[in-house]
């Protein structure tokens, strides 16, 4: 049989959905399309239903309560409703008097984080940014350092989406707990592919989305959690007062099937998914990093998610390395989001070089990713690299001995 190109290697970026959570979703389009919020006839009843129990599958796959899951478009949605609904609802000065309070967060975390915390300091609040190491992990003894008699929200992301790495989050969790300080986390790469406990590991609030877990595009959820202690937020939307009137709007009723079939189905196949996605990478990154000189998995060895690696291959230009395994579909260490070609700020925060940190590659796998594909990647990216190297001068010097890395350049 041959194999379908390109290969699928993304999956950090979005997951294919399900066929069985489409099956799930499709009678909410065109029988069951009641609005819950209609208490008095049986469309209405059974958008309900079908609503309470996705939000019971979400909340079992957290180890939450029912009450305790919020509804949202998604992560970037949870992550704004989490860091600005408890910094304003926390806030030490309220009335916008300077000193509103203090936020401990990481240089790199995600955008749909680092905007929110930016946003809130240019209305008064103060805060950290945390910087890993070169293992890319932040500790507890990180932010505990960190920490100040004005601390208010720490929020650190579970599993880094560019290079997969995990953070201290149950230690960090107790040292919040023990200091009153509410602790969220953007947990969208972690949950779904790992087991996960908000009691266990006391996080106040978690974000997650449905498209990174084989659901749809366009809903996710935040836990909130009810007890021990209430965390309260302020809204960032009014109206209806839906979803105990954190995040009014009429629920979109057919993602949230979708999201709720998406955890039922990750709950059952973690477990296998887990240990047989580990064994393809690290059978990709131990033959990648054998076969190619002058390459690194970037981040902590074995801190990190199973599914997902980002490796950078010196004397080669990224955006070339991208164009040469064109038939592998995967994400490159530059962002090419705007005009100029900045090297990813979260291999930066490593400590990794422009050169190395430009030509790096996130392959990252899922549900349907085979070995044979696996084998395809390895084989496409060795032949990519040592062609691009042909054609590198600089590759030819240091096979000469010279350290490249000490060459002053005229331009400079
Ligand atoms: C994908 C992602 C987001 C954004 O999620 P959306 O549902 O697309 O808004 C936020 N944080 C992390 C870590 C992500 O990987």
């Amino acid at each position: 049989m041959t194999m379908k190109l390109p290969v699928y290697l993304d999956h950090a970026a979005t997951t294919p959905c399900d066929p069985r959570v489409v099956e799930a979703m499709l009678p909410y389009f065109t029988e069951e399309y009641g609005n819950p919020g209609s208490r008095n006839h049986r469309f209405g009843w059974a958008s309900e239903d079908a609503v309470d129990k996705a939000r019971a599958s979400v909340a079992a796959l957290l180890g939450a309560s029912e009450k305790e899951i919020i509804f949202t478009s998604g992560a970037t949605e949870s992550n704004n409703l989490a860091i600005k609904g408890a910094a304003m609802m926390y806030e030490k000065n309220p009335a916008g008097q300077t000193g509103r309070g203090h936020i401990i967060t990481a240089v790199h975390e995600h955008k749909a984080v680092l905007d929110p915390v930016k946003r809130l300091m240019r209305e008064g609040f103060d805060a950290t940014f945390l910087e890993p190491g070169p293992d890319g992990i932040i500790t507890a003894d990180m932010v505990k350092n960190a920490m100040r008699e004005d601390t208010i929200l720490v929020t650190l992301m579970w599993a880094n989406n560019e290079i997969g790495t995990i953070n201290e989050i149950p230690e960090i969790g107790a040292l919040c707990k023990s200091r009153d300080v509410i602790f969220h986390t953007d947990a969208t790469q972690w949950v779904g592919k790992m087991p996960t406990d908000v009691e266990r590991d006391s996080i106040d609030l978690l974000s997650l989305s449905a498209h990174k877990m084989y659901g749809p595009k366009g809903v996710g959820a935040l836990y909130v959690r009810r007890r021990k202690p209430r965390v309260r937020l302020v809204p960032l939307q009014e109206g209806g007062g839906q979803e105990r009137g954190f995040r009014s709007g009429t629920l979109n009723v057919t993602g949230i099937v979708g999201l709720g079939k998406a955890a039922e189905l990750c709950m059952a196949e973690m477990d296998s998914e887990r240990d047989r996605l580990l064994k393809l990478r690290l059978k990709m990154e131990r033959e990648l990093t054998a076969a190619i000189d002058v390459s690194q998995v970037n981040g902590h060895a074995e801190k990190r998610l199973p599914h997902m690696t980002n490796i950078s291959f010196g004397f080669v230009e990224g955006e070339g390395l991208m164009m040469a395994v064109k038939n592998v579909a995967c994400s490159s260490g530059s962002a090419c989001t705007s005009a100029s070609l900045e090297p990813s700020y979260v291999l930066k925060s490593l400590g990794i070089g422009d050169d190395l940190a430009h030509s790096s590659l996130r392959l990252s796998m899922g549900r349907w990713t085979t070995e044979e594909q696996v084998d395809y990647t390895i084989a496409e990216v060795k032949k990519a690299v040592t062609k691009l190297r042909e054609m590198s001068p600089l590759y030819d010097m240091h096979l000469e001995g010279i350290d490249v890395s000490k060459i002053q350049w005229a331009s400079h």
